[in-house]
């Protein structure tokens, strides 16, 4: 029985032990914030089952974002907050299965939350639960020893009136100051600013945004949701008190080790020496996000702001507001798409058609309408909600999901414009600039005319991101990943946005303006040059035949690969078909799939498929892979093939019975002799069962152990084909999507080169030809230098065909073997990349 003893003669409330386990007095928890008791009094369960349930009767006010902790709020007005685990809040919910709501009313002993201890013991300091009384209660008669759930733990002593009440208007705000903190005002600094607060006695108040709660309250502190970077600021009456807490906040709270701040500044202040290294050339280095090359004034775009006021003007009237914004953009929306579609702009309906799903996800909705129903605007429900999930989406350890939360924020913004009556910011855009921006939703790029802006470039954002993507679909050159001083540039100042070496000059002086104009010129007659003589076969000037073929993921891609020149394809990346599927596709489907492609590129152009490469960065809808600390280095590529085989030999099927005879396949992620035995027995078995003859079988060379072995490796292996991509990535241990490291992860580094010049070691004991389909193949600069090491087959992305095509025909295989010699002696690619550049043109591009 619940009972609150506030009023006197009334019994103290009971708690209930909320799970079996064993009891530890609070002093003896190993953290100082709980054992010192500044979150509050309490007592801690070191548990044996993994489910939390209610102690007492009341809602649920909070349940924080990492779902590590929740706060119960007894009829009465007693808070009980439990907190599973130490540091749990850094893995951020995982782990962790909430089985209520904030809002929600529960009965004594009814399930709150659900924990994987196997999980949290790997991965937190303590499992130890935490059920305390933040509002300055004590508890009395606690348990000692084991417990079981359900049975009585403790009772709870009314808290001491408050010392000063808490005074309306007057209030003064210190101006924004920063969080420093990594995981935010979590628990912890919650609870020092709190006692920090109460002790100072000014009833001082906390802001983020338009949000304000008492800094008293470690609840409170915490609901505001405040991470790593976000600014809040403090109010109270008392100028000193305000300007202490500020102070406090600003130096971490206590979290920071001694004198952190400090140490911490002076220690970041300085430039990094990466970029530095990058940029003493004057130019900023990102990561391609669309290749090509414009000049033009810079124009920033900055996001819409909207001015929300928080507190609505009743359910019914704020209801409505939001149904009639998202109706209406769901209409606008869906007349962009028919007019996108209408001009044959396939990919950027497909990728506004995720928005009218967005659009429709109740989930969202359903948030917001909940928030409404709290007395909040139609506005600041639907930012709040949508916000929310853009920020859990941009935290996912999963490239492409994360990339997802521009999209999320792209629809939040769509639906807030009908709510003010706004136009979309890409009216103010001048034609013929080059945009700068942190980001910028997909809706804007889809929306720009043809040719209204010159290029893109942006601080954030991946190479996979749907920007990206669009980018790549109107041709024009981006790159993502630069540095915030990007961000400094005024508004017509002039920049080079070189996204074929990733790089972007501020304010070039007139002979870069100069020497760039030629060299466009040039491009222009080359390319144009380079498409009428597709046809003719690739040989240097010193008789070496080098075959050129494409890289295709599309059914439809097959027959722009002939139209570009293509003399085969040396990679269909198969994944690429069945990336935005929720269903497996059947063995005939598939088959269809390779016939149709093997047709298009008729008798004469050989078509190798390489079985699925998912997971890491390429999830699979269709195919749930469980969620890995490293993605990369985990379940990925032929692995995943090799652990479900029944997924492998399906496919195998249908390459082979859609390809027919001479059917080449590869396995991409080969890292070990006996994945490359094991693939290729089930491959024969196939052949043999199905009739196929001529197979031949390849292997990608894409992580340094492959390179390495590349001799034993070809003893199964009728061919390699290198992947440079991944290579460059696993022998520089640099995440190839990664927004600050990703411009490092260079093929020419002379490790890379060298891993290659072993590859064509090993390869040539046995005869087996090699190839290169990863990005390098693509690349003018590098070119030269794999013909030189020994390279003879060259798989390119269909815009590059015919250029590289040209660039065979003017090299001389002597001088570009004398290239790749120096090559491997320098000491880094960007040397590697001036030696190219110093070359007379029958070596240099
Ligand atoms: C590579 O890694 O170079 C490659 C061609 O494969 P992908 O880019 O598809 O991983
Ligand atoms: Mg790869």
């Amino acid at each position: 029985m619940d009972s609150l003893a506030s009023t006197p003669g009334r019994p103290n409330l009971i708690l209930q032990a909320p799970l079996s386990g064993v009891c530890v007095d609070l002093s003896d928890v190993p953290d100082p914030v709980f054992a010192q008791r500044m979150v509050g009094d309490g007592i801690a369960i070191d548990p044996t089952e993994p489910l939390l349930r209610a102690p007492c009767a009341g809602r649920i006010t909070q349940l924080h974002r990492a779902h590590h902790a929740l706060t119960l709020t007894h009829a009465e007005g007693v808070e009980v907050l439990m907190h599973i685990g130490l540091d749990t809040v850094a893995l951020g919910g995982e782990g962790f299965e909430p089985l209520v709501d904030e809002g929600d009313e529960v009965a004594v002993g009814d399930p709150l939350l659900r924990f994987e201890p196997g999980l949290l013991a790997r991965r937190a300091r303590s499992l130890i639960c935490l059920i305390v009384l933040p509002q300055g209660q004590s508890i009395a008669a606690p348990r000692a020893g084991r417990v079981r759930g359900g049975e009585a733990l403790c009772e709870v002593r009314p808290a001491r009136p408050p010392t000063r009440p808490a005074e309306e208007g007057g209030i003064i705000w210190s101006g924004i100051v920063r969080v420093p903190n990594p995981m935010g005002l979590h628990a912890r600094p919650a609870a020092a600013l709190a006692q920090q607060a109460k002790a100072l006695g000014g009833g001082a108040r906390l802001r983020r945004g338009r949000t304000e709660v008492s800094a008293e309250s470690i609840v409170g502190v915490m609901s505001l949701d405040v991470r790593c970077g976000d600014s809040v600021e403090i109010g109270g009456e008392d100028a000193s008190m305000v300007m202490a807490l500020a102070e406090a906040i600003a130096s971490g709270l206590g979290e920071l080790e001694a004198g952190g701040e400090d140490v911490m500044e002076s220690l970041t202040a300085e430039p990094s020496l990466m970029r530095r290294v990058q940029s003493l050339s004057g130019a900023l280095p990102g990561v391609v996000a669309s290749p090509g090359l414009a000049v033009g004034p810079a124009y920033r775009f900055k996001p819409q702001r909207f001015d929300i006021a928080d507190q609505g003007q009743g359910v019914e009237w704020e209801l409505d507001k939001l149904h009639r914004a998202l109706a209406r953009s769901r209409k606008s929306l869906r007349a962009l798409i028919d007019k996108l579609k209408a001009g044959g702009s396939q990919t950027r309906a497909e990728i506004l058609i995720a928005h009218e799903t967005l659009l429709e996800d109740t989930a969202l909705s359903a948030e917001a309408e909940r928030q409404i129903h709290q007395g909040r605007s139609a506005a600041a429900a639907w930012h709040e909600s949508t916000t929310q999930q853009a920020e859990s989406l941009a935290r996912s350890d999963n490239l492409l999901l994360a990339a997802r939360a521009a999209d999320l924020r792209d629809v939040r913004d769509r639906v807030l414009r009908r709510m003010f009556g706004r136009r979309a910011p890409i009216k103010a855009i001048p034609p013929g600039s080059i945009l700068i921006a942190e980001d910028i939703a997909p809706s804007i790029l889809s929306a720009l005319r043809p040719g209204q802006i010159l290029g893109l470039a942006t601080t954030q954002g991946g190479a996979t991101s749907h920007a990206a993507i669009i980018a790549r679909g109107l041709g024009l050159p981006a790159l993502c990943g630069l540095p915030e001083a990007l961000l400094a540039v005024h508004d017509g100042e002039t920049l080079i946005l070189d996204a074929q070496r990733g790089v972007v000059t501020i304010s070039p002086d007139e002979a870069t303006l100069e020497a760039l104009n030629t060299r466009q010129e040039a491009q222009q007659c080359a390319r144009v040059a380079a498409f009428n003589a597709r046809e003719g076969a690739a040989i240097t000037l010193d008789g070496a035949r080098i075959w050129v073929e494409a890289n295709i993921g599309a059914v439809e891609e097959a027959e722009e690969a002939v139209r570009q020149g293509a003399e085969g394809v040396g990679l269909m990346r198969s994944e690429f078909l069945y990336l935005n599927q929720t269903h497996a596709p059947s063995e005939a489907e598939q088959t269809a799939q390779y016939r149709a492609v093997a047709q298009a590129l008729g008798a004469t152009r050989p078509l190798t498929v390489r079985t699925l490469d998912v997971g890491g960065d390429k999830p699979l809808p269709y195919l749930p892979l469980p969620h890995e600390e490293n993605p990369a280095l985990g379940l990925r590529g032929i692995r995943v093939g090799l652990t479900r085989p029944a997924l492998l030999r399906q496919q195998v099927r249908a390459i082979l019975q859609g390809v027919g005879a001479g059917a080449r396949l590869m396995f991409p992620m080969i890292a070990r002799v006996e994945e490359l035995r094991a693939a290729r027995a089930l491959v024969e078995e196939e052949a043999a069962s199905l009739g196929v003859e001529g197979v031949e079988i390849g292997v990608m060379i894409e992580i340094p152990s492959a390179a390495i072995n590349a001799a034993k490796l070809a003893r199964y292996a009728d061919f390699f084909s290198i992947g440079t991509n991944d290579l460059s990535q696993y022998t520089l241990a640099i995440d190839r999507g990664h927004p600050q490291l990703a411009a490092w992860a260079d093929g020419l580094d002379p490790a890379v080169l060298r891993l290659i010049e072993m590859t064509l070691e090993g390869a040539r004991q046995r005869d087996r030809r090699v190839g290169v389909c990863g990005g390098l193949a693509s690349d003018l600069e590098a070119v030269p230098l794999l013909i030189g090491l020994g390279v003879d087959h060259l798989s390119a992305s269909l815009a590059a065909v015919a250029e590289i095509k040209a660039l065979v025909r003017s090299l001389s295989r002597a001088r570009c073997r004398a290239l790749a010699a120096r090559a491997l002696q320098a000491e880094s690619a960007e040397d590697v990349r001036a030696l190219i550049r110093a070359e007379p043109s029958e070596v240099s591009p």
